[in-house]
């Protein structure tokens, strides 16, 4: 499942290509992908088609990219992965790719290309959303192509109630600490818990516990201020490391906008480890079922 550096790999590939450039012609293959598409499909072709992309925007796990007509018209195309959800970029003469969803073909610098929206299992989709302003007045996610004012700072609808992720310049870290220590969850629910904070799943919040040497079950309001502020010092760096590894390679399902998988799976201490020893201690590392997945994690490092 694509998590938030592989998303991440994904804007930085097409955000070259696709800022300023305009849309000539929009497929609709599977309107399933529009799922969460307020109108029609038709709808969803005449809002895209002869309009400007102005740039392309993350927060955690969601992309989006406003519209202008050429001046900002107020709505984005928003798009989500989901569980198995691709964003190729290919120039037309490459060869079709399979589960083909949604192709978007656009010009820019006089160059056509095509964005093609794949999916497998068509849990991700595409819709066109409206955009308001942030809570803060501050950028709405990462684009570090775009300064900060105007339509930068302003929102889809159906993202705002994600929260900041970790690679956001207007992350708030102390404030999402105090509110971890109000809560008695465990620590793991609560770095997936996107409405705290966004763009931590499963691997990475196994790895950043593994390297804070927290058991995943442990109650957030047990954990000290200082330990919570180491691990958010690692979540920061396997996500940035991961960023430039292009994301995990293990799955299968993700790749970049060239089909390419990333390598951060080479740098795993948890996830995906049970069995093997720890890298710190050499005591082999457990997997437990929980919440429909499994916890990955050292029984002597990361102890209850
Ligand atoms: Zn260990």
């Amino acid at each position: 499942m694509p998590e938030l550096p592989e998303v991440e790999t994904v804007r930085a590939g097409l955000a070259p290509a696709i800022t300023n450039a305009n849309i000539t012609k929009v497929e609709v293959l599977e309107p399933r992908s529009l799922r969460r598409h307020p109108g029609t499909v038709a709808n969803f072709v005449a809002e895209l088609e002869g309009k400007r992309v102005l740039g392309c925007v993350r927060r955690g796990k969601f992309l989006w990219l406003p519209l202008g007509n050429p001046e900002p018209t107020g709505l984005a195309l928003v798009g989500h992965l989901g569980m198995s959800g691709q964003i190729l970029l290919r120039t037309p003469i490459f060869e079709p790719d399979k589960l083909t969803r949604v192709i978007i073909h656009f010009e820019s610098a006089g160059v056509a290309y095509e964005f093609r929206f794949v999916d497998q299992r068509i849990f991700g989709g595409l819709a066109i959303d409206h955009l308001s302003a942030t809570e803060d007045g501050r950028s709405a996610g990462f684009c570090p192509e775009i300064a900060e004012d105007g339509w930068i700072n302003s929102i889809p609808q159906s993202v705002a109630h994600i929260a900041r992720d970790p690679l956001d310049a207007n992350f708030d870290r102390t404030a999402v600490i105090r509110k971890l220590r109000t809560k008695n969850t465990g620590i793991k629910r609560a770095l997936l818990d996107q409405g705290i904070v966004s763009g931590i799943g499963n691997i990475y919040a196994d790895e950043s516990l593994w390297r804070s040497k927290l058991y995943y079950d442990r109650p957030c309001s047990e954990i000290s201020v200082a330990k919570l502020n180491e691990l958010f010092e690692h979540v920061y760096e396997i996500l940035v490391a991961a960023v430039k590894q292009g994301g995990t390679s293990f799955d299968e399902q993700y790749k970049n906008v060239n089909g390419e998988s990333g390598y951060f799976s080479q740098t795993l201490n948890a996830y995906g480890q049970t069995g093997l020893p720890c890298a710190r201690c050499g005591k082999l590392i457990r997997r437990e079922a929980w919440a429909n997945r499994g916890s990955h994690f050292c029984p002597k490092c990361q102890r209850r």
